[in-house]
Parts: C-alpha cells; structure tokens; sequence
C-alpha cells in the first residue's frame, strides 16, 4: 500500500484542528480544569504552524518558515504550560515563550540551512516533550492511571523528536529510520495522525480522572482537617480487619478535652485551627487512612498492632497535642484529648471494638483527661 504524504499531511492538520476545538469546548464544559485549555490551544496551533511551514516551503517564504515554526514550538510551549496547570502549579508564561524565543532568534542565522533548522525544531519540541513527561511524573498531586500513559506517551514524543534532530546531523541509510528526520514523509506523517488523537484521549481522560477523583476525595475527606471522614475510616477499618490473617488489632477512640471551653475562651476559630492541628498530629504519627475524624472533636484510629504498642503510640499523640496546643493558643492554654483503646486478637467487628473503645474513653474522661485507658 501506498501512502500519500500530502494526503496524510492534510488529515493531520485537520484532526489537530478539530481535536483543539474538541479540548478547548471541553474546557468551557468543566473550568475547572484549566490544562484542556492549554492543551487544546496547542493542538490549534500545531495546526496553524504546520498550515504555515507548509505555505512557506512551497512559496519559498522565509518569513511563512519562521512564523509557521515559531507557533509549532510555541504549540510545545503549551502543551507543556498545560501539564504544569494540571497539576496545579504556576509559573509557566516565561517557559512557554523560552522556546519560541530561541527559534526566533536564532532563525537569521540558519535560515538558509534546512539541516540545521530541523536539528534546532527538534530539540526545543524536544526538551518541551521530555519536560511536560517529568512534570506529569515529577510532580502529581494526585495518582491517575491516565497520567502515567501521558507520561509515557510525551516521554515517546521527547524521544522522538531528539532522534528527529540526531537524524539531522547523520541519516542512519535505513530509510525507514531516515524518513522520520523528514517531516513530510508519509511515515512521519501517518504517526501524527496515530498519535495526535491519542493524546487528545488521555488528555480528556485524565481531566475526567482529576474531575472524580475530586469528588471522591471531597466524599470521604473532612473538609475542616483533610483528614479521612467518618465513612472513609470506617471503610477502611472493615478492610483492614479482613487483611489482620491473625494479627491483633487495636482501635483508639480520641475525644479532645473540654473543646466547648476552648471554644468560648478562644473562640470558634481557634477551636477549628485545634482541630486542623490534631489532624496534623493523627497523620504524623499513623499510617495514612488508618484513622479520620468520626465527627466534632472525636476521631478514631485503627491498627494492627497490640494494646501495649497501640497505647505508646496513643501517648506520643497526647503529648504531641499538648505541644500543638501550646503553640496555637499560648503556653497556659490547656489543649488534651482523652483515649479510649480496645483490642482484638479474633473476629471482633469495628462496631464492637468503637464499642469498647468509647466505654473506655468514657472512663478516661471520669479518671480525670488526658490520659490512654485500655477497655
Ligand atoms: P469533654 O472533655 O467531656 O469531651 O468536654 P467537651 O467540651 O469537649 O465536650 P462537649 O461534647 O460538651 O463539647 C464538644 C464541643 O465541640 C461542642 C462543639 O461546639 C464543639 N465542636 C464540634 N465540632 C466543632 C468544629 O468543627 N469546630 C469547632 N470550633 N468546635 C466544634
Ligand atoms: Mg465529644
Ligand atoms: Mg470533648
């Protein structure tokens, strides 16, 4: 089968059109996810670019070539820009524009070498690729199955376009790797109509992925503390007592001490800040999810280790608390959380050992706060 250039050529600018407009229309759908737009500003102008270089080495117009190639990398720019949003970080005007620049002006000189030109495209999409790969690796908030595949993906791309430049330099007489130094090869070509859609898949998907993971977060996170809520805890507790294969496990039951008069001597805001700083102490000193906040200024916690380790653990968080509390409101302030603990070595149900742990926290409290009582 022969494949026409010219005719895969036309087809890829067009999908990268339409493609743009589809990530661009996606991004009005859902603001939130500002990267589409990015992303479908740099499918536009790989279309705009290509269109452009096209026109110029057809009417030999210098000025098409410059223009054509600065908005092919400035595409790079934004799609790299996008990356960097998504995973909600800043600072990408002067990076996007870096590449650009450097086409600009560097084209007087190598305007009349094509060889060079090419090494030049190459590199700067090149290093635009390989970076937009590391940010989405490097730096996601969050862990979603289509970033990984886009990481691959623009680490494919990078990849790419450094062969692309090396070919510039020294064609390999293996026409089926020298045909993609040439950007006009019906090789080169069918590959950009294979991959642009692809990447404008993941894309999509990973702003739906960010989208419900948002939600889900928002569903079984506390949005005072950050920490697991009532039913993200609870979940997990069940989960872990089916994986215990005969380990012990023990749940604290923690209720902050006198909080109504923090409250009215503080303040509500101080109340809250006490609570977001407990959150803080619960995640530095357990496992991540192995507790969360059951409601007001009670939390719970659930570990598969004996009464004896879960209570020295227990301990440090009081003490911990009392520091935090010290900090927050003031050395005289009194900030102490009371601990109900309970333990199983069988089958006991997280409602049994909630049970057990608040009889045992309300003997803590009647002991006289701040202290660990085992049930
Ligand atoms: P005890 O030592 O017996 O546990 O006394 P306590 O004052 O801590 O217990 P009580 O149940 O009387 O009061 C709990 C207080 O916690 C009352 C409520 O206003 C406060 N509270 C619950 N949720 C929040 C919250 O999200 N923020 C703030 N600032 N206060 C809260
Ligand atoms: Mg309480
Ligand atoms: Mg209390």
């Amino acid at each position: 089968m022969k494949l026409d250039p010219a005719t895969l050529h036309v087809a890829f600018v067009l999908l990268s059109a339409v493609l743009g407009l589809l990530l661009i229309f996606a991004w009005r759908q859902n603001r939130k996810v500002e990267a589409l737009a990015w992303w479908g500003a740099a499918f536009c102008l790989i279309c705009l670019g290509i269109g452009l270089v096209n026109h110029g080495k057809i009417s030999g117009t210098p000025m098409a070539l410059l223009a054509g190639n600065a908005l092919g990398v400035l595409s790079h720019g934004a799609l790299y820009a996008g990356c960097v949003r998504f995973n909600g970080r800043r600072g990408i005007l002067l990076p996007a524009a870096a590449g650009p620049l450097v086409w600009i002006a560097a084209f007087p000189f190598i305007a009349d070498e094509p060889q060079i030109r090419l090494m030049l495209v190459a590199f700067l999409t090149g290093v635009y690729a390989s970076f937009s790969a590391w940010e989405l690796w490097k730096n996601a908030p969050q862990p979603l199955a289509s970033q990984r595949v886009a990481v691959l993906l623009l680490a494919g791309l990078g990849c790419l376009s450094f062969l692309r430049g090396w070919l510039g330099i020294t064609l390999t007489s293996i026409p089926w790797i020298d045909a993609f130094a040439s950007r006009w090869s019906s090789e080169m070509a069918l590959f950009l109509v294979v991959f642009t859609p692809t990447m404008a898949f993941i894309f999509l998907s990973m702003a739906k992925e960010k989208v419900e993971y948002g939600y889900k977060q928002a569903a079984f996170s506390d949005p005072l503390t950050g920490v697991p809520n009532r039913r993200a805890f609870m979940n997990y507790a069940m989960r872990l007592i089916e994986r215990r294969a005969g380990r012990p496990i023990t749940c604290l039951l923690f209720d902050l001490d006198n909080f109504k008069s923090i409250n009215d001597g503080y303040g509500h805001d101080a109340g809250d800040r006490v609570l977001m700083s407990f959150g803080d102490v619960l995640a530095r000193h357990l496992p991540p999810q192995s507790f969360g906040r059951l409601g007001g200024e009670e939390f719970a916690a659930v570990l598969l280790m004996n009464s004896g380790e879960a209570i020295a653990v227990a301990d440090d968080i009081r003490h911990a608390l009392c520091a935090a509390g010290h900090a927050l409101l003031g050395a005289q302030a009194q900030v102490t959380v009371s601990i109900g603990c309970a333990s199983s070595l069988s089958g006991k149900s997280v409602g049994i050992l909630l049970q057990e742990a608040d009889t045992a926290l309300y003997k803590a409290k009647d002991y006289g706060r701040n202290v660990v009582i085992s049930a």
